[in-house]
């Protein structure tokens, strides 16, 4: 289980370069998929899929494109 804490490090250090402009915590991959992220998709023809994400410390949310 070592190597699997590691590449879930790894992946968030890689992916996320940005952090969270409240508080400036991690920000980690949301399972979740909002309606507005669903919405873009469909407007862009599947060209943007943004992704959720969420501050670790402050639940506060952000969607990439
Ligand atoms: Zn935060």
């Amino acid at each position: 289980m070592g190597l699997l804490d590691l590449d879930k490090i790894i992946i968030k250090r890689t992916i996320l370069g940005i952090r969270c402009s409240h508080c400036g915590g991690n920000l980690v991959l949301s399972p979740q998929r909002s309606i507005a992220g669903r919405f873009i998709k469909l407007v862009s023809l599947g060209t943007i899929t943004p992704k959720n994400y969420e501050c670790e410390h402050c639940q506060k949310r952000y969607m990439l494109l």
